[in-house]
């Protein structure tokens, strides 16, 4: 069903995801005549507007993820992201996809407590008031737990910076299907003056934490190595290297970012698509690279040579939502849901986990054979030859010409395009 896919047409593409039932009839036609973000509603979105701004959404066709088989919406500028994961994910399902699984899904939120006299007694009767904290934070934000929700745990800690001591008291809260910030945020806000007075201190701020520890998620795979080239000796060395490459990015900050960056290609592109807040797992995920105090790879890969395997495993915290939000304001974002088969919250970010593995797969094997310029250079191709102006007719032999020359910039492009169009 989904083979060839890239070399289909938009329309040949939004038919075979209608005949799929990934989208249906009313979104086809929202995706022909471009219509997402209505412009009233991003003016009471954010302030100042003055229109909106459109990125290209795609699709990888076919990525199986816990024995299901998903298309994964992506919103991203960079060309090759989506091609990587697509080539990636064609490679991986061929040894079964990717297992996934939620830790936990629940957020952490903290106020900060300072200019206490006794921290010991303080301490205590934070401890002692244990029940009724939790049940002022439930009662700010009572529709959570109706829903289900609310907070699971309150627990606290001093932490000294530069002789100045803080009580830091910290609530989980179970959020259900939301990213949960408002929800925890007017539960912090209750808190704080409670806790003002139980602590004989002063409340600095309540605020969430984006550290989000308590929404982990794991996705691994197992590659036949044999499926990573056609010749056998040249499949093992690229598994070897790819073991080499994952230690390298835990071993060097400066490899580890762009390690890092490569995952977020993928995590970024459906974190966009699906309307949740990317800043939120940006700073999630950064955070969690330092958590054995220096900046390190997020994914691991070793090379099993007696299974003959690659096995790949990431974990991130990635407190994703499916309501809330901007979700469900931007039509294009409904969408986006609609193609995943509206997962809930913790199947939404198995999904973004293995999207993210999948995504460093591609990178680390082409950084340790072909490099990573190869594929990526095409596509850079088309971007100077659009920019030098080339019309949709042009762009591909521009392109292509372009690919072909010795300095690949835009001037090189106009002067292909002028070229062409003088004969
Ligand atoms: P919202 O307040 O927009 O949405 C959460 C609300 O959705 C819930 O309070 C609940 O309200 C409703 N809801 C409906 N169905 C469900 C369900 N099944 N499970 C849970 N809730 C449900 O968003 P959040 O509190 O999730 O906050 C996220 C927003 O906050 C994002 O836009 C984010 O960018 C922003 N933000 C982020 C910050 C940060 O990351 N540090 C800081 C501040 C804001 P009800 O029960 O009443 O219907």
């Amino acid at each position: 069903m989904f083979t060839g896919f890239y070399k289909k047409t938009r329309q040949e593409r939004i038919d075979i995801l209608k005949k799929v039932n990934k989208i249906n009839e009313k979104e086809e036609q929202i995706l022909l005549e471009n219509k997402n973000l209505d412009v009233d509603i991003a003016g009471k979105m954010a302030e100042n507007h003055l229109g909106t701004f459109s990125l290209p959404f795609s699709v990888v066709p076919s990525m199986i993820v816990n024995g299901i088989e998903c298309t994964i919406p992506m919103v991203t500028e960079e060309p090759s992201v989506v091609a990587a994961c697509s080539n990636a994910s064609k490679i991986i399902n061929k040894s079964g996809g990717f297992l996934a699984n939620v830790l936990d899904r629940k957020m952490i939120g903290q106020v900060a407590l300072y200019n206490i006299e006794d921290i010991k007694k303080a301490e205590e009767e934070i401890e002692k008031n244990y029940k009724k904290l939790i049940d002022i934070a439930n009662d700010a934000h009572p529709s959570i737990v109706k829903r289900g929700g609310g907070v699971t745990n309150i627990s606290q800690k001093i932490l000294v910076e530069d002789e100045t001591t803080f009580l830091v008291v910290y609530i989980t809260v179970d959020v259900k299907e939301a990213m949960g910030a408002n929800i925890l945020n007017n539960m912090l806000e209750a808190l704080k003056p409670v806790l003002e007075n139980i602590s004989n201190g002063k409340a600095l701020m309540g605020i969430l934490s984006n550290y989000a520890t308590s929404s982990l998620v794991t996705a691994k795979c197992s590659i036949n190595v044999d499926s990573l080239h056609k010749d056998i000796e040249e499949a093992r060395n690229i598994a070897y290297k790819m073991e080499l490459a994952s230690k390298f990015a835990k071993a060097d900050p400066y490899r580890a970012a762009t390690h890092n960056k490569g995952i977020f290609n993928g995590v970024d592109a459906v974190v966009i698509a699906t309307g949740n807040d990317w800043r939120a797992i940006e700073a999630a995920c950064h955070t969690y690279a330092t958590k054995d105090n220096r900046y390190k790879g997020l994914s691991t890969w070793k090379y099993d040579k007696k299974e003959n395997k690659l096995l790949g495993e990431i974990t991130l915290p990635l407190p994703v939502a499916t309501v809330g939000g901007s979700i469900g304001l931007n039509e294009t974002v409904k969408i986006a849901h609609n193609i995943l088969g509206n997962p809930e919250a913790k199947k939404l970010s198995e999904i973004i986990a293995s999207v993210g593995l999948a995504q460093n797969f591609a990178a680390l094997k082409a950084l340790v054979s072909v490099g990573i310029q190869q594929g990526h250079m095409k596509l850079h191709a088309k971007s100077l030859a659009l920019i030098a102006g080339a019309t949709n007719k042009e762009v591909d032999k521009v392109a292509e010409e372009l690919h072909n020359s010795k300095h690949m910039n835009l001037e090189t492009a106009k002067q292909i395009l002028e070229n062409i169009r003088n004969n």
